[in-house]
């Protein structure tokens, strides 16, 4: 065969590696200085770039510049920038220069840590940066403090919440049917396979009910029966007193309340579910069980706001820090350095105060996996803390973000990002035209533009959609909407309306890129006529 290409040839990838470095650098200049010619939102339409390619792989290897030529050619076109300094969409995914660095080492390292034993780095740097983190937003020894034969605590890295929050509640379901069997048993009887129930609010994540379906728990997305979604109030909080109904109806009923999934940030607006409020609805009936027999299971899914907590002054308004109250009364918690804490996708950290229970839902040994140190338990297998067997060395990211830039730097880039927010919520709050639809928590803004005094729900929420469409069609920023609930004058939901977000936390994103978000949004509203009718 002619010259074939060798799988790992060390001169092409520093000469390869090499020119690809640049090419990003290139792109990262781009971003920051040129942006105008760089449309934040891709404007393709569906098909475009699946046109671009052939429709056979090459039966013959091709040459670098071909390859990379067409980076240009067929990837950037369908880019949207989501590291751009005008990026306000959805959460943030900020990545940095150490996170990109040891992404690219952990790819051409190769390895796979599904065991100890596959590859002792990646299990035991990833033991020691979850507990570096743990600790480093707060997190209470329970859940931060490093594995030992002693205790029941521990730290592993998830790709995604939606993860996290899977194997949270698959570890609640076994813990609890273990339990019941254990009492049934004690009993001399036996249990036949219970409805289990989860609850979440009506703002919490998607992930929440995706995690019931796969676990088996609600019979398809619509399941409300086991899968509660309970009302928010004008904080869009989780009302607890609700929560505490439906646990007493579900009760009554034969069901069996297993899993709360309370949010810390909640994706449409950062709302902050009030953690004692739903530990004490909870306790009231009798989810948690007694000291000896604890059963249902608290999750806080903080996959966002997380990261906040870095810092020592935003940890109350996250109940982190309080002892024996909020996140001491939880089994786990998840939060995403790659949303905001400048650590590339993916990386989820997730940690529980109850890692047997965990790792009893997970495990399962075949021969092919056994080997003397995961016999002898004296070793972490990652494995048993997962869905899937296989696992990247993502620790080796996050490990070379805390040690390049210390929590001092990444502190100071949470703050910034909230002060930025802050001071577009100022603008927006002065600006007769428009109004803020939700509590600012963090750094996200949720507004609108007005309608008029006659128009109807459905014209201005039509209308604020154009609006933001055709700021985003203009390509200069990007941001995206949500619905939030409205209420009457108490606290019961009537109806929803769009809202628009801006969520600032791109890495690049410093004052004068919120500057000039504002001026747009502001020249946009002035060109733009209020439905009145
Ligand atoms: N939970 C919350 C509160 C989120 O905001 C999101 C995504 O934005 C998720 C979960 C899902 O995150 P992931 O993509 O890591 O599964």
């Amino acid at each position: 065969m002619p010259d074939q290409p060798s799988p790992l040839d060390p001169r092409e990838l520093k000469d390869i590696g090499g020119e690809a470095l640049e090419l990003l650098a290139a792109y990262w200049s781009r971003l920051t200085h040129s942006s105008k010619d760089l449309p934040v939102l891709s404007r393709v339409s569906p098909g475009d770039i699946a046109a671009l390619l052939p429709a056979h792989a090459p039966e013959r290897g091709e040459d670098w510049s071909t390859i990379l030529a067409d980076l240009d050619r067929v990837v950037m076109p369908g880019l949207t920038h989501w590291q751009s300094p005008h990026f306000y969409a959805f959460f943030p995914a900020n990545i940095s220069t150490p996170g990109v660095i040891g992404e690219l080492l952990s790819a051409g390292l190769g390895v796979n840590g599904m065991l100890w034993a596959t590859s002792p780095a990646a299990t035991e740097i990833e033991t020691r940066v979850m507990q570096w983190l743990g600790d480093a937003i707060g997190l209470p020894p329970r859940f931060a403090a490093a594995p030992t034969p002693t205790n029941n605590s521990g730290g592993v890295i998830q790709g995604t919440a939606s993860e996290a929050t899977l194997v949270a509640m698959v570890a609640a379901r076994d813990r609890i049917r273990r339990a019941m069997k254990a009492n049934a048993a004690a009993k001399g009887g036996t249990v036949s396979r219970p409805e289990f129930v989860v609850y979440a609010s009506q703002q919490a994540h998607s992930s929440v009910v995706k995690a019931a379906m796969i676990a088996g728990i609600a019979d398809d997305a619509d399941d409300r029966v086991h899968v509660r979604l309970v009302p928010v109030d004008r904080a869009f909080r989780m009302r607890a007193d609700v929560l505490e109904r439906w646990m007493r109806e579900d009760l009554a009923a034969g069901r069996v309340p297993c899993f709360i999934a309370a949010t810390l940030g909640t994706t449409g607006c950062t709302a902050i579910d009030d953690l004692d409020a739903i530990a004490d609805a909870a306790d009231r009936v009798g989810f948690f069980g007694d000291a000896s027999s604890r059963t249902g299971w608290l999750h806080v899914d903080t996959a966002h706001a997380g990261a906040m907590a870095i810092c020592p002054e935003f940890r109350a308004a996250l109940h982190i820090g309080v002892d024996n109250r909020g996140i001491n009364r939880c089994d786990s918690i998840c939060f995403n350095p790659h949303k905001w804490l400048l650590t590339n996708f993916d990386c989820d950290c997730f940690w529980t105060s109850d890692r047997r229970s965990l790792i009893a839902a997970l495990s399962i040994t075949p021969e092919y996996l056994r080997n003397a140190q995961s016999d002898a338990g004296s070793v972490i297998d990652y494995r048993d803390w997962q869905v899937p067997l296989g696992r990247r060395f993502r620790a080796l990211k996050l490990w070379f973000v805390l040690r390049r830039f210390g929590l001092d730097t990444l502190r100071h880039s949470v703050r910034e990002h909230v002060a930025l927010a802050a001071w577009l919520e100022a603008q927006i709050v002065a600006d007769a035209r428009f109004e803020l639809l939700a509590p600012r928590t963090m750094n996200l803004v949720c507004f609108r533009l007005r309608g008029g005094a006659r128009a109807s729900a459905a014209d201005v929420d039509a209308f604020n959609k154009q609006f933001m469409d055709r700021i985003n069609r203009a390509g200069q920023m990007y941001f995206t909407h949500t619905v939030l609930p409205t209420f009457d004058d108490d606290t019961e939901i009537v109806g929803s309306h769009v809202a628009l977000r801006l969520a600032i936390g791109a890495s690049l994103t410093r004052r004068e890129h919120v500057e000039r978000a504002w001026e747009t949004i502001s020249h946009a509203a002035g060109a733009t006529t209020a439905p009145t009718s």
